[in-house]
Parts: C-alpha cells; sequence; structure tokens
C-alpha cells in the first residue's frame, strides 16, 4: 500500500531556477506517492505529478490583499494545500480561520493538509496531548467531512529548524497512538507525522499501520535523501 509523502518546501528555495532544479531531482517513479509543496510564488513553474500549496486564504476573491485562494490554486493545477501549519499559527492563524480554510479547500476540491499539534510539549504524556489535539481538531473539522481531509500530526516541539539531523523527532509508537485517536475520534481520511523525518527515522513512521505517510520539512530539500525517503 502506497504511502502519502508531502514536502514542504516552506520558505526555500530562493530562485524559481533552483526550485525547479530541486523539483527536476525528484523522482516520479517513487514506490510511494509524493507531492511537493514550493512556495506559492513557484506553484506555476514547478514541473511535478503531484502539487500542493503551504497555506491559502479562506475566501475565493474579493478585498484581500497578499492572499491566494484555493479556486487559484485549483486554476493552476494545485491538488493540496497545507493548512494550519505551526509556523502559521503562530503568525496568528485562529482554529476558526483553519476552519475556514480547510472548507475552502474542500469546496474546491484541494485536500487539505491540516497540521495539528501546535501548543504540545516535549513533556507531556499522551492524555494531554490528545487534549491539546482535541481542542484544535473541533474547531478546525466543524462541519466538514473529515473523510475527505489529511490530518497531519506536527508536535511543534520536535519541529527542526531546517536540519532534520540536528533535532529530535516523535516517537513512532507515539505518532501512532496519536493517528489511532484522530482516526477513532475524527474519521480523518488519512493522518500523517511530521516533524524532524530524515532518513534514519522516515521507516519507523512508514511501517506504522495507522500512520498513512509523512510531512518532511527541512530533509525534502535534499534531494539524495528526500528520493532515499519516498523509495522507502
Ligand atoms: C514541518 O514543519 O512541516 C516539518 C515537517 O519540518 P521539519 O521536517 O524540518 O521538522
Amino acid at each position: 500500500m502506497k504511502k502519502l509523502i508531502i514536502a514542504n518546501w516552506k520558505l526555500n528555495p530562493t530562485t524559481l531556477k533552483d526550485a525547479q532544479k530541486l523539483a527536476a531531482s525528484i523522482s516520479v517513479k517513487a514506490k510511494n506517492k509524493v507531492v511537493l509543496c514550493p512556495p506559492t510564488i513557484y506553484l506555476s513553474n514547478i514541473q511535478y505529478p503531484n502539487i500542493g500549496a503551504q497555506d491559502c486564504f479562506w475566501a475565493d476573491k474579493g478585498p484581500h490583499t497578499g492572499q491566494t485562494s484555493p479556486a487559484q490554486l485549483k486554476d493552476l493545477g494545485v491538488k493540496y494545500c497545507i493548512v494550519g501549519h505551526s509556523e502559521k499559527r503562530e503568525t496568528g492563524d485562529t482554529d476558526e480561520m483553519v476552519n475556514g480554510k480547510v472548507k475552502a479547500c474542500l469546496a474546491q476540491k484541494i485536500t487539505p493538509v491540516l497540521c495539528v499539534g501546535f501548543g504540545t510539549t516535549v513533556e507531556q504524556d499522551d492524555l494531554e496531548v490528545t487534549d491539546v489535539l482535541k481542542k484544535q481538531l473541533n474547531v478546525n473539522l466543524a462541519g466538514v467531512d473529515a473523510s475527505q481531509v489529511v490530518v497531519a500530526y506536527e508536535p511543534v516541539w520536535a519541529i527542526s529548524k531546517g536540519n532534520p539531523y540536528l533535532t529530535r523527532a516523535a516517537d513512532a509508537e507515539h505518532a501512532e497512538k496519536m493517528a489511532i485517536f484522530i482516526k477513532t475520534r475524527y474519521k480523518a481520511g488519512k493522518v500523517i507525522y511530521g516533524a524532524s523525518v530524515n532518513v534514519n527515522n522516515a521507516k519507523g513512521f512508514l511501517s506504522q499501520p495507522n500512520i498513512d505517510g509523512i510531512l518532511p520539512g527541512g530533509v525534502s530539500l535534499i534531494a539524495k535523501d528526500f528520493n532515499q525517503i519516498i523509495n522507502m
């Protein structure tokens, strides 16, 4: 069974030429399903079978300076869109805003990749983590058919600042428990794990029965390592 691997390039690279070079170096015949999420400004100039966006707005058009709508993303052939990433929540996205983004993506038949795990800490036990997730998911998925959503469990404390070999990922067993919780309680279509995934730990996440894939950040910029991961 193919797993879903969604590459979050974040604010990288700094030129279109380098972005195209990176995309061209990622295998299109990988064992798993791969989605590349380059910065919005490059979306129309990147060739890859599955392209995703890193964020969107909740309205399709209107007086919203600087925003990008799911309708516009759809027009470019974008199939997935990350919403609720901790780096967006940190800069002001509320649970209600994230809910609006999830709904707006679904209305355009774009699969939302809903990130949860902002506010968790490394000291919390599983029960405390599920309390944080409940608070987010109850609002983020309100009025939504969750079977159409990919939920990405991203414990914020484990997210790398760019180098996933210098930070510690969560345990695969813990991530598996959170995936079971999210599927059982919210009936999410898929649950994937993100935060400090690298060549050494990816297989551990991909081999969990309830983890449907991964969301690599920093390592998705290292073509050699990423190509290895997508073929695990
Ligand atoms: C992320 O922030 O979505 C992420 C997974 O980052 P990293 O892999 O670099 O921890």
